[in-house]
């Protein structure tokens, strides 16, 4: 499941380069500009405000239980955005109980964990959709769990056939219950309002037959089988299943499906459900039938079916071992000139993940349907991913690059499910990283490797939110799952998958057994990293650092503290690995050949040939690195890559970042050092206006951001990140008491003087940058198109009407909604005739276009 590109969910750690990330960026619209003015935006939220359907507004607020999450945690002061997009929902948010109880420390659950009385063997399910009401029948092959000797299977112990058989089943009415072809009697079962229990069941294997009937057309509830826009839709994550039929609705219950629909054929000519389609055909009354087999165990919440009027965009893939796979993506039919580029990245993430894991997909076909108003945002059921249309349609004139590369990311996602997820599922829901901190680490590795690395190191997990864990199970997941990948090293991490698999196709485990097989696969010794599964809190860490210029060593000393959270007062040491690096004076890594360390020195060469980076690994409370041969006082880079989820305090000094930010190989760690060095420049300078005096910069940060815009040898897009300030939000944050108005002109103030001293350098990058060609999405074109926009908006920020005509220039001429909305915003700068001229020319040309509104609804 994927909820998180729907909504930016990142405070302000926003993509930049996304249309709300623009606006926010350029802090046309802080709170207090609200107030103030700005009434053209104001008129614009609240005229799309109230086009947008309530329904609708709900689910572009609230996508999933977990956006809602998400938007109660990030919803702060200075987030103006959130505040007022959430003042206007129509429905509340979800409770956090739910969410906060994925983060619960582990031990709670395996302790509550009982295995399952019965398990089924084989699922046929057949539907007869109709406009009153829907029948469900579904067949099913039970067999009691064999306890005592499994390997023989002889031993059936008696108390486990007597156990009763307790089914889930919500909202929907019991037509008959058979056991073995023979109908129960009303004694023969128990029904609540929320399960179906039978007892005296065979003792062996038997057949359960029980027909249902549901009314999709009423279902509000957006799980289960409902009714939308004319399509019948499924969303059985979690627990949707069981407003379908009775059943075991848990993921430790895998089994084989078959499904057959029945439907109007003109009012639904498509049917849809997972695995191959076997057969089709038309019945008496004008109905049709399509009968789908699923030859892959499964858990009953990856089950899916859509019936609708759909067209679909066709490809084909062939795997590498030559299975030629149909692709198929199906919208309504005025959407699919927009599937290309879903198309293009579903084709990619199959590649990449033959590429990279060695993972081929495993049928004949793969749908995606892609439709207006599923709540979930995406869902890997099985070879039918089903998507909001947002996270799929795109065109170059209604999307920006953020969202080709968001598009990107969870069409890979969903897709590398496949395995992670569908094919090795979890056992419960509290193993739910086991899936999602895995597909999520997946994904961002395919971002990575088709983009620039560390700018999606710096979009993913370093955003101002980020250095504490979000108390987000998806993204703390994918952080642990790279920690082995640090640890292993990526063909390690490749064997630790290729075990993972092998030992558990077809099964539904947990994070032990993911641990399990990366320790095993490379003989590991992984010490207690398995706290950072059950340990909650982001571990604290403090780094010193000594020179001893006799004896030529460097000595890095780490303290670590957890603190503590409810339920878990006292906190064990994690085991966290820090990658490290030393510059010299030069700004060169220095060769590292070996660490002293509790007790013993330590080679770290690699056959013998010096290595400019390595892993320490930090596992108590306090703890000593000595690295030796070091000729002379090095600048440490620490925490390389981000290597840990952890809070670092260090002991550089100011001239030691702006040392980093000049100098360091490692891009994340340069970026790092500017945002520290910005944060600290713009908290002075909110003082100085606090205490009416004037405001300077230093002039070693303006060469700090003039060595970076200047070096050709850097990626674009690392670039654009590099040169952008921290936002608004992020500083307010670190003030104990928060001064918007001293903030907003601190950050004014950085932005039109870098502007004015770096003009010509910001002219050259616009000119150096433009583009008359078609619209292409690859990273080459996206990493220009960054430059090239933030390059405008300091230019703009000086509010020269030359500069502002460029804009406007920049604006009209525009091919794609990436440099036009960038235009727009820059102009958005500054008030006055030109601005309020662009805004409404902006507005009167999207207002009708579905996606864009999207974004302008987000325009407070
Ligand atoms: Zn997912």
């Amino acid at each position: 499941m994927m909820a998180r590109f729907i909504l930016p969910c990142k405070g302000s750690g926003l993509p930049k380069t996304c249309l709300l990330g623009l606006i926010s960026s350029g802090h046309v619209i802080t709170q207090s500009h609200l107030l103030i003015g700005s009434q053209i935006i104001v008129a614009s939220v609240v005229i799309v405000a109230a086009l947008i359907p309530p329904a609708r507004l709900y689910l572009l607020l609230h996508i999933g239980k977990i956006i809602g999450f998400l938007a109660l945690h990030y919803l702060r002061p200075g987030n103006s955005t959130w505040r007022l997009i959430c003042s206007v929902a129509t429905e509340p948010l979800p409770k956090q109980v739910e969410e906060s109880k994925m983060d619960m420390p582990k031990e709670i659950f395996l302790k509550d964990y009982k295995l399952p009385d019965y398990y089924f063997d084989t699922v046929d399910l057949k539907f007869s959709l109709g406009e009153e009401k829907t029948i469900v029948c579904s067949k099913i092959t039970v067999y009691p769990r064999v306890k005592g000797n499994i390997a023989t299977g002889i031993e059936l112990v008696k108390e486990c056939c007597t156990s009763p058989l307790v089914l889930d089943g919500h909202d929907m009415k019991l037509v008959s219950v058979k056991v073995n072809s023979k109908e129960l009697k009303e004694e023969d079962f128990h029904l609540d309002s929320r399960h179906l229990t039978l007892s005296s069941l065979p003792s062996g294997k038997f057949t359960l037959e029980i027909i249902s009937e549901i009314h999709p057309q009423k279902n509000t509830s957006l799980e289960g089988l409902y009714k939308s826009s004319g399509n019948f839709c499924t969303q059985c994550e979690a627990e949707g299943f069981r407003r379908i039929t009775f059943y075991q609705d848990r993921p430790d219950i895998m089994a084989k499906y078959t499904c057959r629909i029945e439907a109007d054929k003109s009012l639904y000519p498509v049917l849809l459900s997972n695995g191959n389609l076997i057969e089709q055909g038309d019945l008496e009354g004008g109905k049709h039938y399509a009968l789908w087999e699923d030859p892959f165990k499964k858990p009953c919440y990856l089950f899916a079916l859509v019936a609708g009027q759909l067209e679909s965009r066709d490809d084909t893939f062939t795997t590498r071992s030559g299975r030629k796979v149909s692709l198929r993506i199906w919208t309504p039919a005025h959407d699919l000139p927009k599937t290309e580029h879903a198309m293009y990245s579903l084709k990619a993430a199959m590649k990449w993940d033959e590429d990279v894991f060695g993972l081929e997909y495993d049928l004949d076909l793969f749908n995606i349907v892609a439709v207006p108003d599923f709540n979930m945002g995406a869902m890997e059921n099985k070879s039918l991913n089903i998507f909001n249309s947002k996270l799929v349609l795109a065109s170059p004139e209604t999307a920006t690059d953020a969202d080709y590369a968001a598009i990107l990311g969870v069409i890979g996602h969903e897709y590398f499910h496949n395995w992670t997820g569908n094919r090795v599922t979890c056992r419960d829901w509290f193993q739910l990283s086991l899936k999602e901190g895995l597909t999520v680490f997946r994904d961002q590795e395919f971002s990575s490797d088709l983009g620039s690395r560390t700018v999606k190191r710096i979009a993913d997990d370093a955003g101002p939110m980020a250095h504490p864990v979000r108390p987000h199970s998806y993204i703390k997941g994918a952080e642990v799952v790279r920690m082995y990948k640090t640890l292993l090293g990526s063909q390690g991490f490749r064997k630790g998958m290729d075990l993972y698999f092998k030992r558990h196709d077809g099964q539904a485990v947990t994070c032990e057994d993911f641990f399990a097989a990366m320790r095993d696969a490379n003989d590991a010794d992984f010490a207690n990293f398995l706290l950072w599964y059950s340990q909650a809190g982001t571990p604290r860490v403090k780094v010193t650092s000594s020179y001893n210029k006799e004896a030529h060593t460097y000595s890095l000393k780490f303290s670590q503290e957890v603190p503590p959270t409810p339920g878990q007062p006292m906190k064990e040491p994690m085991f966290i690995p820090v990658v490290v690096g030393l510059l010299d004076s030069r700004g060169k890594d220095m060769p590292l050949s070996s660490v002293y360390h509790g007790g013993k020195l330590e080679s770290v060469a690699c056959n013998d040939q010096p290595i400019y980076s390595t892993v320490l690994r930090i596992t108590k409370k306090e703890e000593e690195f000595v690295f030796s041969d070091i000729s002379e006082r090095p600048i440490p880079s620490i925490l390389r890559g981000y290597s840990a989820p952890i809070r670092l305090d260090s002991d550089l000094a100011d001239s030691d970042l702006s040392f980093l930010l000049a100098h360091d190989s490692d891009e994340f760690n340069r970026w790092e050092a500017g945002q520290i060095l910005a944060r600290k420049l713009m908290l002075s300078l909110v003082a100085d206006f606090q205490q009416n005096k004037p405001l300077a910069l230093n002039p070693q940060f303006v060469h700090g951001i003039k060595s970076i815009l200047c070096d050709s040898s850097l990626d674009k897009e690392f670039i654009s990140k590099a040169i952008t300030l921290p936002g608004e939000g992020e500083i307010m944050d670190m003030m104990e008491v928060a001064d918007p108005d001293a903030v907003h002109a601190v950050r004014s103030f950085i932005k039109k003087q870098l502007a004015s001293e770096l003009k010509e350098e910001f002219l050259n990058t616009v000119k150096n940058n433009r583009s008359s060609e078609q619209y292409e999405f690859n990273h080459w074109n996206l990493a220009r198109r960054a430059l090239k926009n933030i390059a405008l908006g300091y230019l703009v920020s000086l509010n020269d009407p030359e500069l502002t005509e460029l804009a406007l220039h920049e604006y009209r001429t525009a091919t794609n909604m990436t440099e036009q909305f960038a235009a727009l915003a820059a102009i958005a700068q500054n008030p006055g005739q030109t601005r309020d001229d662009v805004l409404a020319d902006f507005y009167s040309k999207w207002q009708h276009d579905f996606l864009v509104s999207l974004f302008l609804n987000l325009f407070e």
